[in-house]
């Protein structure tokens, strides 16, 4: 709570300061800003709410729908997004994993273990960036505030969901309108309000109108407060998400004890993938047991299907189960805990439930165009195309998102 006090205090600071001499801004160049709304299904822009992400996407580019890296979960997307590899070649797996060289397990709640940098490999663009002389800002991104590399943003937050959104948009105007010397070229910003909708009263619930108008607002401030600022024309904007949302419900569940003696495996993280490692020689029959669950797939770690790009790292468990759209995979006792309700993703991540968000739009951008879905791992190599920066090796194309004003 106290830090929480020191950065509302920082930034109610930040905001009452005169505002500074000019040169303000990004020096000579254009900034970009990436958003993250967290769980914004990519049809949710046809929704009521979605105003100012409609006028952007409007004089910008989008996509049809972003396909997220596999398992369509929150950390392995944004870290896929900021490095240009997927889950396998960055190491983020899943939003839960055991590193038995780590001696750990990461879970998104501990900041303690989840800070150690052996978790994270590859190279987030802040650190690309940071390495090359463009100096960065995170209002919350994962990874952000933990010492990549050994570095982190010349700016940043460390994560606290209760700072409010207001103040989040407030800071990233005044990192931009900072001294040319001192002002980020590149900033990150994060809200979480449509995920924790989609996840408490699925998709299509009114709730979730009511966070895709909250979203966009703060969006519309942003660039209100861009264009207040004489920024307007400076500052790009890359407006992403992780991952989409479907419906679940009581009726579609898999008891995986319905089939197999729970004491045969240990389950590192449950749904909708399930990351199994079976206990010493119980593999096979684990395996067997599992291959005739209906509404569920199980893949052996080496017959992964390609597509996924999900077997080349020793954090991946010997099975790993998929479930069906809208099913649920859990136990006896995990359903005395409660039922599954409201809404979930981390499902195929070529369905279109799972289909993220991408609009990209100022004034490095190309106008009016929509983009057929395409992976997420081309993000970063666009965002060191408009940052000017050479990127570090990843697995994106420079040409995939050929959709700067140079291209
Ligand atoms: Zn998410």
């Amino acid at each position: 709570m106290r830090r929480f006090l020191l950065i509302m205090l920082a930034a109610l600071t930040a905001a009452c300061r005169p505002a500074p001499a000019t040169p303000a801004g990004p020096a000579g160049r254009s900034a970009t800003v990436l958003i993250s709304l967290d769980g914004f299904r990519a049809d949710y822009i046809t929704r009521p709410g979605a105003v100012t992400l409609r006028a952007l996407a409007a004089r910008g580019v989008r996509a049809e729908r972003m396909i997220p890296a596999f398992p369509s979960k929150t950390f392995p997307n944004h870290y896929t997004i900021v490095t240009g590899l997927y889950p396998e070649h960055h190491g983020i797996v899943a939003n839960t994993m055991v590193d038995a060289r780590i001696g750990a397990t990461f879970t998104i709640g501990d900041t303690l273990i989840a800070r150690d940098p052996r978790w994270w490999g590859g190279e987030p663009i802040w650190n690309t960036a940071e390495r090359q002389g463009v100096r960065t800002a995170a209002f919350f991104w994962p990874g952000s505030d933990y010492a990549i590399n050994g570095r982190y943003p010349t700016y940043y937050t460390p994560f606290d969901n209760r700072v409010p959104d207001t103040l989040r948009v407030r800071q990233v105007l005044d990192w931009l309108t900072m001294p040319a010397d001192r002002a980020p070229r590149f900033v990150t910003l994060y809200f979480s309000n449509t995920d924790n909708a989609g996840h408490d009263h699925g998709p299509d619930a009114p709730q979730v109108d009511t966070a895709i108008a909250h979203v966009d607002s703060l969006i519309g401030a942003l660039v209100t407060g861009l264009a207040a600022r004489g920024l307007g024309e400076r500052v790009n904007l890359v407006i992403v998400s992780d991952h989409g949302m479907t419906p679940i419900d009581g009726s579609r569940v898999i008891r995986l004890d319905d089939y197999l003696d729970l004491n045969d495996v240990d389950v590192v993280d449950w749904m909708p993938v399930a990351a199994v490692t079976p206990k010493p020689g119980k593999l096979p029959a684990v395996y067997e047991a599992l291959r005739r669950t209906p509404h569920l797939q199980v893949f052996r770690k080496d017959s992964v299907p390609a597509r996924f790009h999900y077997r080349d790292n020793p954090r991946i468990t010997p099975l790993v189960l998929l479930a069906d759209e809208g099913w649920t995979i859990t136990s006896t006792a995990r359903l005395r805990m409660g039922q599954p309700r409201g809404g979930t993703h981390g499902y195929d991540n070529f369905l279109p439930s799972m289909g993220a968000l991408f609009i990209a739009a100022g004034p490095d951008i190309q106008q009016g165009r929509v983009l057929a879905p395409f992976a997420n791992v081309h993000v970063y190599p666009l965002l060191a195309r408009l940052l000017g920066v050479k990127p570090a090796p990843n697995d994106g194309h420079a040409d995939s998102l050929a959709i700067t004003r140079r291209d």
